[in-house]
């Protein structure tokens, strides 16, 4: 595992990051506005709401880490 890894893992176990999941469409190259909170919620099938393919949905999703900010 790559270090950016381990101190993102690190950063995300103390709270002030969360990761969720994003899905980018890879032959439109646009983002679908769709995100996960967790893997397990993505479903089996999905289509891009731009051009209408396919996803699949292991090569076309985007692990993003959202720095929480404490308010
Ligand atoms: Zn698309």
């Amino acid at each position: 595992m790559n270090d950016i890894y381990k101190i993102l893992e690190n950063i995300r176990r103390l709270g002030s990051i969360s990761v969720y999941y994003e899905v980018y469409c890879n032959s439109c190259h646009e983002f679908t506005g769709i995100g996960y909170e967790t893997i397990n919620k993505i479903p089996e099938y999905s289509e891009c709401e731009h051009c209408g393919k396919e996803l699949n949905l292991l090569k076309d999703i985007v692990v993003i880490y959202k720095v929480t900010q404490d308010e």
